[in-house]
């Protein structure tokens, strides 16, 4: 008999307690009471994500949310199932306050941080559940900034509750077939009938549509064609009877990944819905919920990469190839350490995010911050997005055949990645967007510079110099682009993407060249240097790559 060989499966332990970086991070960052209050939490929800719910995750691989349009006796009822996961998904969101965390400001400056460390390790395993999450999140805070008080007494008490039979889920309902991007072309209109306002047209991409309310774009009838014309509206999706408001669920999209958020298309038939705050400009009363929608963005692509990195890792110690294991081959080990060089310094700049979002919200920015965080939420997103896919990719290709095989879970992996970049505004639009918002006003950029510089002073290990100097020199070479482009029109907007990511990679690098310094001071931790060198090398000046 033939002893046959069985190819060793990866294992995820507790994601936080085997995230260094993360660790590492919380330390730096965190008061260290605040840290103790907190660990307990993160420790339990790097337990779920490593154990009950990635479990859960691989044995509903083929479980996918069901659209059933009619009931047996012929009537419409459009109900959407979502999968055991998703359902235990949205209890735990409650109950970790994934969204509560921000509003109760209870860690006041560091909330973001914490809410989104939490964020960081649920959503691998979760499905999804984040991009619903997300939108809430998104609504809360577009309505405390609407100021409309029957509607923030109505709904923010539902979207932070940590009761799960009172949490409710917000939708964003802005993409019509039309264009995403160019949501000026929207064709949904608002008819005042009956002494309200009713939403007639059709919404082509409408993710998580078990949500409870939406926040949703419709032009009131005879308003001016464009984005001003307009205006934001609240609807919620059930009437007292339970029975959809007049919607219509017209179809869930065969999507590439993320198939267990069930993204609909959706026909409003004159759905009651009220003003979120007038009757034109919605595209920009929706933008505080488009900028927080990123920020979860960049931190749920982060994510992914670190769990792509976790399962690789733990492959590469067990798989056996030429009488080694893989991770004491050299060539193995060094394309693991291009995955964890990108994979830190995309954190690194998520979460600088994060502590800038949570200054704001505390009150705590000095000034000019806001145009740093305003450039930072459209640069982090995109540089994220594009890494997420290109390490989802290379993990793949780290299992070898395996990571090709659909019930390894693998796959997954980069289906789900390819969102990242795609939706909450693509690489291109958010490119066009950060150069827009520079011509108007450089301060962001000036202030992104000032911190590099202030790095490559700081850091006193020489490889950590050298690294930061190579992103203080990107830096200044994409400022010294804009200025020379700053009215050339085509060349400008064309080279847009490669300014942005230019200036996404080379704050990375800077960020992970300061952290390098720090880790290796305080915990005596020199893996990051090699990160921040590797980094480097990997190149982050694309503006003159041509
Ligand atoms: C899984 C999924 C779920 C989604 N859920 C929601 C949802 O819940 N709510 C919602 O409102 N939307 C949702 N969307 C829609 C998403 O936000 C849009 O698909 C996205 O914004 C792009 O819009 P579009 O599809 O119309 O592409 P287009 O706008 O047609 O873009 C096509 C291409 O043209 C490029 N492009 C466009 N304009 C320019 C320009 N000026 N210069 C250079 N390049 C340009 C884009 O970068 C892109 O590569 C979802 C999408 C996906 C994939």
């Amino acid at each position: 008999m033939i002893d046959l060989f069985n190819q060793p499966r990866p294992e995820l332990g507790n994601q936080f307690e085997d995230d260094a970086l993360l660790r590492s991070y919380l330390r730096r960052m965190l008061p260290a009471e605040l840290l103790d209050t907190v660990r307990p939490s993160l420790f339990e929800m790097g337990a779920l994500a490593g154990g009950e719910l990635y479990r859960m995750q691989l044995a509903e691989r083929e479980i996918e949310p069901v659209l059933t349009q009619w009931d047996a006796w012929g009537e419409r009822i459009d109900r959407v199932t979502t999968t055991p996961l998703w359902q235990r998904g949205e209890r735990l969101a409650a109950e970790y306050g994934l969204v509560a965390e921000a509003y109760e400001q209870g860690y006041g400056r560091f909330s973001r941080t914490v809410q989104f460390a939490l964020v960081y390790l649920f959503h691998p395993s979760s499905d999804f559940v984040t991009c619903p999450l997300a939108m809430t999140d998104g609504a809360a805070r577009t309505l405390l900034r609407s100021g409309n008080q029957a509607l923030i007494e109505r709904a923010l008490p539902h979207l932070t509750s940590r009761d799960p039979a009172h949490f409710w889920i917000s939708g964003q309902w802005m993409t019509e077939s039309t264009g995403g991007s160019e949501v000026g072309r929207s064709q949904t209109v608002a008819v005042q009938e009956d002494g309200g306002w009713r939403l007639y047209g059709r919404k082509w991409f409408t993710s998580a549509v078990t949500s409870q309310l939406a926040l949703a774009l419709a032009r009131p009838l005879g308003n001016p064609p464009g984005g001003r014309g307009l205006a934001l509206f609240y609807l919620e999706l059930h009437g007292q009877d339970g029975k959809l408001n007049h919607i219509h669920v017209n179809r869930l999209k065969d999507k590439l990944g993320t198939r267990k958020l069930p993204t609909a298309e959706l026909a409003l038939e004159g759905t009651p819905a009220l003003p979120v705050s007038g009757l034109d400009n919605g595209v920009r009363n929706i933008i505080p919920m488009l900028h927080l929608t990123r920020a979860w963005n960049s931190v749920t692509a982060v994510s992914t990469m670190r769990r792509g990195l976790a399962l690789a890792e733990d492959y590469a110690r067990r798989r056996v190839a030429f009488g080694a294991p893989l991770s004491e081959q050299p060539l193995h080990r060094d394309t693991l350490a291009g995955v964890q060089a990108e994979t830190a310094a995309a954190f690194l700049l998520t979460f600088t995010l994060v502590d800038l979002l949570g200054r704001e919200e505390a009150g705590e920015l000095v000034e000019g911050e806001e145009a740093l965080l305003r450039l930072l939420t459209s640069i982090v997103k995109l540089a994220t997005g594009r890494q997420a896919v290109a390490a989802a990719s290379e993990v793949l290709e780290l299992f070898g055949g395996a990571g090709y095989v659909e019930d390894t879970g693998l796959p997954l992996l980069l289906r789900d990645s390819q969102v990242f970049p795609i939706w909450e505004g693509t690489t291109n639009v958010l490119a066009l967007d950060a150069l827009r918002a520079l011509l108007a006003d450089g301060t962001g950029l000036w202030l992104l510079r000032e911190r590099v510089e202030d790095i490559t002073r700081s850091v006193s290990d020489p490889r950590l110099v050298t690294a930061a100097q190579t992103a203080e020199s990107a830096v200044a070479a994409a400022a010294a682009w804009l200025e020379r482009n700053a009215g050339s029109g085509e060349g400008l907007e064309a080279g847009a993407r490669r300014f942005a990511m230019t200036l996404g990679r080379a704050f990375g690098l800077a960020l992970l060249a300061e952290h390098a310094d720090w880790a290796l001071r305080e915990e005596d931790d020199g893996r990051y240097i090699n990160a921040a060198v590797r980094f480097a090398q990997m190149g982050v000046d694309l503006i003159f790559s041509e």
